[in-house]
């Protein structure tokens, strides 16, 4: 089993969920069985007993969970149902732990965020491959990079990569504007987040800009240079009428091919004709 964790940049609500809907559908659209989670780092443990108007819909799922609006995304797009214990939370992890530990599970030791923590997140995301085993897992990380809450989960992600160095790999997703008063791209604030993912020890595989219009070569090359990306994995999702065409605007770009590259997957031709 594969993973691609999905992580964001300079703002939220900038499309990190579709994004990760997209990649499931070019995938999936290659004959690999594709899953998603979505991690909410909130202290929440669910998503309903939060204020709509500042998070969306509450998704229900087909097991009753309360989750998270993404999780609508990844049933859409990828016309599969997906499980409650898809979307991971702070406070399902922290509940789990604090619980685990008046049981004197772990007894004699001082329990602690690495790596107490972070093997509970681990064990959450490992738990979908154990009981689904589908080829593609995404892991769409909620929140922007830097947030203080996010930690645990990046830690955990970082430690995957380690772990498996050959099955997993990071998709940032970052706005890049417009500056109405030159129209020109702005880069800075993209480059700003990748150092702070970079400061928790993850390096980017693959860049997802979100912008306004598609970027041109020389924007792209900044990126890639000030990100230390390669060229070819600098992608640019820009603003559609309608978001069941980011699926398709990413493959013209070749997403899909670079992924599976990355990942040492079989290429296969997509069939994207009947989306
Ligand atoms: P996040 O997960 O980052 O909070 P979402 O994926 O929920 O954000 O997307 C936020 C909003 O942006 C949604 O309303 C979605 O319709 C819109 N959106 C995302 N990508 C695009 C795009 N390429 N073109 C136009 N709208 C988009």
């Amino acid at each position: 089993t594969k993973y691609i964790f999905i992580t964001g940049g300079v703002l939220s609500g900038l499309g990190k969920g579709i994004t990760t809907a997209s990649i499931g559908k070019i995938l999936q659209a290659r004959g690999y069985r594709v899953t998603a989670i979505k991690i909410d780092p909130y202290l929440n443990v669910d998503a309903g007993t939060m204020n709509p108007f500042q998070h969306g819909e509450v998704f229900v799922t087909f097991d009753g969970g309360e989750t998270d609006l993404d999780l609508g995304h990844y049933e859409r797009f990828l016309d599969i149902e997906v499980p409650k214990y898809h979307n991971i939370t702070s406070g399902q992890v922290y509940y789990t732990v604090i619980r685990r530990e008046r049981k004197g599970k772990y007894l004699g030791q001082t329990v602690q965020l690495i790596p107490h923590v972070t093997e509970e997140v681990k064990r959450r995301i490992l738990l979908v491959t154990k009981r689904e085993k589908p080829d593609i897992v995404l892991i769409e990380i909620g929140g922007t990079v830097g947030d203080y809450e996010g930690l645990p989960f990046l830690e955990a992600a970082r430690q995957m990569r380690l772990e498996m160095p050959n099955d997993v790999l990071f998709v940032h997703v970052a706005l890049v504007p417009i500056l109405s008063t030159t129209g020109e791209l702005k880069t800075k604030p993209l480059q700003h987040s990748v150092a702070e993912l970079r400061r928790v020890g993850i390096q980017p595989d693959i860049i997802i800009a979100r912008s306004p219009k598609p970027l041109d070569e020389q924007t792209r090359r900044k990126i890639s240079l000030f990100t230390n990306v390669s060229l070819d994995a600098v992608y640019t999702s820009y603003d559609v009428d309608t978001i069941y065409k980011v699926p398709l605007v990413l493959e013209e770009q070749g997403l899909g091919r670079y992924i599976l590259n990355k990942l040492g997957l079989a290429q296969v031709e997509p069939k994207l004709d009947d989306w």
